[in-house]
């Protein structure tokens, strides 16, 4: 019988893992064990993924994968205890570790992912990196120093990783990180809910033979739970110093920092160098590897032979890597050989799983003496009753959209407020420059450049914040990971992951970081795929273009029509995966093995100032970037200044001004008749202002450039200033707000300000056979919105999907196939829609 054939509410007990290597060796790490208990959660609609308990935490399985997996259903209980490996811990006197005379120490955080490692990283150093309730977070290293207690101390966040054994691009950069950079202590976080399977990392590294202290995080649910947990006596088998910890509140990070010193300083007691043992047979073949290597492989001088010897008999392809570089490896391969065949032979299971085995019972061995599970998990329950409407079969996903539907609603409609108090603020400024600055070439570039461009995108500030904030909520809670869960079917169908909706997702904050979550997809197919599907999902820089457009063009509907393209973005990518699925990528499978977390509260603190961070982002990026595309673009209209007008706008504009004069004193004509004749006057006056200026820019640097690109985005429905928008939102999306802000301005009569929206509402065509008709119909402003949420991404995202991929040729693939579906998108939209 098969896991797959277990109904939801079954328990059962493993008894084997068929399946490729690295899904045995996956699954095993997340607890997937020969004598384990698993029970069945729930399934997904339509034959989805399933989600199993064991070892205390959620995890999901494709059925195909379940299928791999052997259980039974009633198993008598001391089979499990039957092992064969009884944990016995044998010393080994300390090989004591110099005091750092420069008084430095480097330390890495280390452990599952989700286990809060990033949270205490974040209170120690007081960064503000993100933090979220899923895994595949943080996706780089990320370093802090600083100094505590006289030390100099450097701190690295990794990636989680459930093993030393790497799938993914950021497990790699975790066992990189320890074989390269070798740092002093490695402070081993672990969820103090699931020590059974969090302590199988923690093997690994007491292998290893590095400096070690264990973070006993999350221990505030730990302790609601009622569980039981001797900290000094397991700390005493293990020899290894054990802090609890609670990451989200900050309380024991200093404690933990003080034991870490203690342990540098040599001054605590606890520490003791133990060996796992594997059992005699198994151990057997390790001294003998052990030997070997020392014999052959002198140039592995300094490291930890018996880790090599264990990692190489569990057929860890990078060990073998390393090792088959050295010059006693003819020798020594034959041996590993040998060996393998040996235990394999004699216990009829593949090593890979033997030595996973033992630690298990290593772990549970010393959990046996030290850990009592309390009766009640609130939380736990909690979760399953939230997934029961969450993840339901059919619900789960209309419950998403709602979700999201809400999400832009609450982003325009919530912002709106602000975003008037900004702009009324934007306008005074504007206002009392232009006062105090003489007319000439500084105050216009002061108003209508840098006030006209910056002060454009500045308003949309608070609209950013709050999806921040609901980004933010939805990432700790935990719902992110459902989500994955609810679409993996979906997605499935696309020939993409479920997994790979989380970057997606993540997108909607910024493309970049989404990008780089990519690197927690195992295989490298659907890394690449997902990549070039990013773009599609509309970043927050993309936002205050649709919020302007939508908000000038579909007043009432803003709402519906920014999530209709949210919505566009997210079919528009599903739709290029299926299409680059047939062509350039063909058909691959990665398991679907993801754990989905329990809900949390968020930690408020964090996401405020997380959506804090962003808006200092932001507001840093209006100083850089926008600003001087903001500059750039004022300078191209503004110059060259001697333009030949089609007529003499200069003495009509001074005609009209002395009749104006002439009819403002009170002796002529009629009070009525005055004036009458006075507004009509200075109207006529007005429009040739508007008029004289519109020739000057379309005479600029700018306008001409506009002109020549006419021909390619007329049929898009777009004027040239949208088209110079568009080009110039190369640098970044905001920056096409910012270009409106400055082309606009200009046409602007200096009393009266009104907003960018109204002004994009108000512009018609001034020649050509439009003239006279509003630029911005509805059918041209969605053509032009549908135009924006395509074409290439900006700069960084193009650079980061160069460096990403390892070749600048999918950055340059990116570029044109984003532009032309935009093209081709925005052309049928706006030609069909014209036939109507
Ligand atoms: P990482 O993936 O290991 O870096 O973990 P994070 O630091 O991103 O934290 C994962 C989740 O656990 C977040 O939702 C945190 O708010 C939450 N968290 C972190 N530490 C604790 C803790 O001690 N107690 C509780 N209850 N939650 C925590
Ligand atoms: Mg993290």
């Amino acid at each position: 019988m098969t896991l797959n054939d277990l109904q939801a509410g079954d328990t059962a007990t493993i008894q084997q893992i068929h399946g490729s290597g690295n899904f045995r060796k996956r699954i095993t790490e997340m607890g997937f064990v020969k004598g384990q208990a698993v029970s069945v959660v729930k399934a997904t609609p339509f034959k989805g993924p399933v989600e199993y308990r064991i070892m205390s935490s959620t995890v999901s399985l494709r059925r195909n994968e379940a299928k791999q997996i052997d259980v039974s259903v009633s198993v008598a209980e001391e089979e499990a205890q039957n092992n064969p490996f009884d944990p016995v811990f044998k010393n080994r006197p300390g090989n004591s570790k110099d005091t750092p005379e420069d008084r430095k120490i480097s330390i890495a955080l280390l452990g599952n992912p989700n286990c809060g490692k990033t949270s205490i990283y974040n209170r120690l150093s007081r960064s503000n990196e993100r933090v979220g309730n899923y895994s595949g977070v943080t996706i780089d290293s990320k370093e802090a120093t600083f100094t505590y207690n006289g030390y100099e101390i450097t701190f690295t966040d990794l990636p989680g990783t459930y093993s030393l054994s790497a799938y993914s691009e950021d497990e790699l950069i975790v066992r990189d990180f320890l074989n390269n950079k070798k740092p002093d202590i490695v402070v081993n976080v672990i969820d103090a809910g699931n020590p059974e399977r969090h302590l199988y990392l923690t093997t690994q590294l007491i292998d290893m033979g590095v400096q070690v202290i264990l973070a006993l995080n999350m221990y505030d649910e730990h302790q609601a739970r009622g569980d039981k947990l001797d900290i000094s006596t397991l700390a005493k088998i293990i020899g290894i110093p054990i802090v609890p910890t609670i990451g989200k509140q900050g309380k024991g990070v200093y404690r933990l920092l003080n034991r870490i010193i203690k342990v540098v300083e040599e001054r605590e007691p606890v520490i003791r160098h133990t060996h796992i043992n594997y059992g005699e047979e198994l151990e057997k073949s390790i001294n003998r590897i052990e030997r070997d290597l020392e014999v052959y492989a002198s140039e592995l001088e300094g490291m930890h032979l018996r880790y090599f010897a264990i990692r190489t008999l569990e057929r860890d392809d990078y060990c073998l890597h390393k090792l088959s570089n050295l010059d006693g490896f003819e020798q020594i391969r034959p041996v590993i050989d040998d060996e393998i065949y040996r235990v394999e032979q004699l216990f009829k299971d593949d090593s890979t799983t033997l030595i996973a085995n033992a630690r298990y019972a290593f772990i549970s061995g010393a959990l046996k003496e030290t850990y009592k599970k309390g009766k009640q998990d609130k939380a736990l329950s909690f979760s399953q009753k939230i997934d029961r409407v969450l993840t339901h079969k059919y619900f789960g996903f209309l419950i998403f959209m709602l979700i999201l539907f809400g999400m832009f609603h609450a982003t325009f409609s919530l912002g709106q407020y602000p975003m008037n108090w900004i702009e009324a603020g934007v306008d005074a400024l504007s206002g009392q420059l232009s006062r105090w600055i003489p007319g000439g070439i500084i105050q216009d570039f002061l108003v209508d450049g840098v006030i006209g461009g910056v002060g454009g995108v500045i308003v949309f500030l608070p609209n950013i914040l709050i999806l921040f904030f609901i980004i933010s909520l939805m990432e700790d809670t935990g719902y992110m990971a459902r989500t994955a869960f609810i679409m993996d079917r979906v997605m499935h169908v696309f020939g993409l992951h479920g997994k790979s909706f989380i970057p997606m997702i993540m997108g909607f904050g910024c493309n970049v970081p989404a990008i780089m979550a990519t690197r927690m997809l195992e295989n490298r197919r659907d890394r690449l795929l997902t990549m070039l599907i990013i773009p599609f999902m509309s970043c927050t820089a993309r936002l205050p273009v649709y919020i302007l457009i939508a908000g000038a063009v579909f007043p009432e509907q803003a709402g519906n029509v920014i999530f209709l393209l949210y919505l566009i973005g997210i079919l528009f990518s599903i739709g290029m995966a299926l299409i680059l699925k047939t062509t350039i990528f063909k058909k691959s499978e990665a398991p679907f093995v993801m754990e989905l977390p329990t809900y949390r509260m968020p930690g408020m603190r964090m996401v405020i100032k997380h959506m804090w961070h962003k808006g200092v982002l932001y507001l840093k990026k209006m100083g850089g970037v926008i600003l001087v595309a903001s500059i750039i673009i004022w300078a191209l209209g503004y110059f060259p200044r001697n333009v030949e007008y089609s007529k003499d706008y200069a003495s009509l504009i001074s005609e009209k001004q002395h009749l104006l004069e002439q009819i403002d004193t009170p002796e002529s004509g009629t009070l009525m008749q005055h004036s009458e004749t006075s507004e009509a006057l200075s109207g006529e006056m007005n429009s040739l202002i508007v008029a004289m200026e519109n020739e000057k820019q379309a005479a600029s640097y700018i306008g001409k450039l506009g002109h020549a690109i006419e021909p390619v985005i007329k049929p898009l429905g777009f004027d040239w200033k949208m088209g110079v928008s568009l080009l110039a939102g190369f640098a970044a999306k905001e920056v096409v707000v910012s270009t409106m802000g400055v082309l606009y301005q200009v046409s602007d009569s200096e009393e009266n300000t009104v907003s960018l929206q109204e002004k994009i509402r108000a512009q018609v065509y001034t020649n050509g056979p439009l003239t006279g008709q509003k630029v911005y119909t509805p059918l041209a402003g969605f053509s032009f919105l549908l135009f924006v949420l395509l074409y290439l991404p900006c700069v960084s995202v193009i650079a980061t999907v160069g460096r990403e991929a390892g070749s600048w040729k999918w950055s340059a693939f990116v570029i044109f196939y984003t532009t032309f579906l935009a093209w081709f998108t925005s052309f049928c939209v706006y030609q069909i829609g014209s036939l109507f």
